[in-house]
């Protein structure tokens, strides 16, 4: 948000008055509709959520010690849903919510984010269409080999995903574990569709445009938005990702278009079929992308390699949302990692133009202690802590249940004089 007001760029809210739709659990699961922030949700899914986030915030404390070295303070609990790919169908829910990745939209788009900074660089010193081939690193410098030229410097900062860094030949080599990193962090696959109408009809008739479906067969999309622009151009924004993408990428755009439309009039009226113009953008078919949103970590990758996402290999510096401490995966991510990576390499190549406290932070993140894997390596805790919790929940459940069975006039009076008489038997 700084940048955008460094920028001189302009934000607004995303709409989400009215009626949310909610459709999960398979095609034959009831359509419900909810105008808080998540649905209401039966008492055991309730539950179960209930657990999830208990579970979540012991895991999100466990892993900012141990792993991060930082306070479960610093980091909120709805930054950590944000952070965790364990929360994807949780994110879904709260993604317009305040504080979330969806909260605002940029007026005009967030392209002119890569814009605006451009200009300020000087246009000149911008070079599109060379994609960097090769880095190799000399004694005193750095040469970046593009497809149009070859440029000598004193650091480079790589800001492309870890999977295209990996495609780059550096040399010398790079250490094992950046070598890994790039191999054991597969990128997401979503295709984004934009859908325009005459009137906003979701609006008029108390829908908020927002959807959160079970994607299949029928239906594409895992969640759609109103994406009406600021001067009230009518339109829905949507997302087919993971597995959906794979099955639905493949078939014709005409079919995938026709499922969206004929999906939109399920939820929100026949309205929906009277399009003006549907537009999808599958961004693994880009060639210097391969996919999206962000590149995520096997199991392990977070606990044992995760500082080599950050650490310098000599005059190379990374950069990109997947290398930020904070909403890793989103655009303020890729902002923080490349304000952090530019103090890194100030303080290599003129350290005097640092202040002392920047200096002090920059070299407090790069000698930072590994994760103490003694907390991570307790395999029991989890399933232990689990069980006790279900249990405890289960008790409380049969508790209050039977308190309030047995209290209820009549009923309870009945089932209690006749639970004394068995036991008294
Ligand atoms: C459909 C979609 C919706 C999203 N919605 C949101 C949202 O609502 N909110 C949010 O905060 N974030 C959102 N994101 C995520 C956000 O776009 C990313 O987190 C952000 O763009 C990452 O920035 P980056 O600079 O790290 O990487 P990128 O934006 O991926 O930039 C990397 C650049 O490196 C270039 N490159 C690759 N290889 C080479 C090479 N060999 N030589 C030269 N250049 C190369 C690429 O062309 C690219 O321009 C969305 C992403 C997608 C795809």
């Amino acid at each position: 948000m700084d940048l955008i007001q460094e920028l001189g760029l302009e934000v607004y809210p995303q709409f989400t008055e009215g009626k949310k739709v909610h459709h999960m659990g398979g095609a034959n699961a009831k359509i419900s509709t909810y105008t808080s922030s998540i649905p209401s949700f039966s008492p055991l899914v309730l539950l179960d959520f209930v657990h999830f986030m208990w579970r979540l915030t012991q895991e999100m404390e466990l892993c900012t010690r141990s792993v991060f070295g930082m306070e479960p303070s610093q980091l909120s609990f709805l930054y950590f849903l944000m952070y965790s790919a364990a929360a994807g169908g949780v994110m879904r829910l709260l993604e317009a919510t305040p504080g979330s990745a969806q909260e605002f939209r940029v007026k005009g788009g967030t392209q002119q984010l890569s814009e605006r900074v451009a200009e300020q660089l000087g246009k000149e010193n911008v070079r599109l269409g060379s994609a960097v081939t090769a880095i190799w690193q000399r004694e005193e410098t750095v040469e970046v080999k593009t497809t149009m030229s070859t440029i000598t410097c004193k650091a480079v900062i790589v800001t492309c995903p870890p999977h295209m860094a990996a495609q780059i030949e550096y040399r010398p080599a790079l250490p094992l574990e950046r070598l890994r990193l790039a191999r054991c962090m597969p990128v997401g696959h979503m295709t984004k569709f934009i859908i325009t109408y005459p009137t906003a009809f979701w609006k008029q008739k108390g829908f908020s445009g927002e959807i959160v479906a079970h994607p299949s067969i029928h239906c594409p999309f895992g969640v759609t938005f109103d994406a009406t622009s600021p001067s009230g151009s009518p339109a829905l924004v949507g997302f087919i990702a993971g597995v959906q993408a794979c099955y639905w990428n493949s078939r014709e755009m005409e079919d995938r278009r026709d499922a969206v439309v004929s999906s939109l009039v399920k939820y929100l009226g026949p309205e929906a079929a009277s399009y003006i113009h549907y537009e999808e953008k599958d961004w693994a078919k880009e060639e210097y992308n391969g996919g999206c949103p962000v590149n995520v970590m096997v199991p392990g990758m977070l606990t044992f390699y995760h500082p080599g996402l950050r650490k310098p290999c000599g005059r190379i510096y990374w950069a990109g949302t997947e290398t930020a401490t904070r909403w890793c995966g989103y655009l303020s991510g890729a902002v923080q990692s490349g304000q952090r990576a530019a103090l890194e390499v100030l303080a290599d190549v003129s350290p005097a133009v640092l202040s002392p406290s920047e200096l002090q932070e920059v070299r407090a993140d790069l000698t930072r202690a590994p994760s103490d894997l003694s907390q991570v390596w307790d395999c029991n805790r989890g399933s232990a802590s689990s069980s006790r919790f279900l249990i405890g929940l289960t008790v409380m459940a049969v508790t209050v249940g039977g308190a309030v069975f047995l209290l209820k006039p009549g009923l309870g009076e009945n089932c209690l004089s006749r639970v004394l008489a068995v036991i008294q038997k």
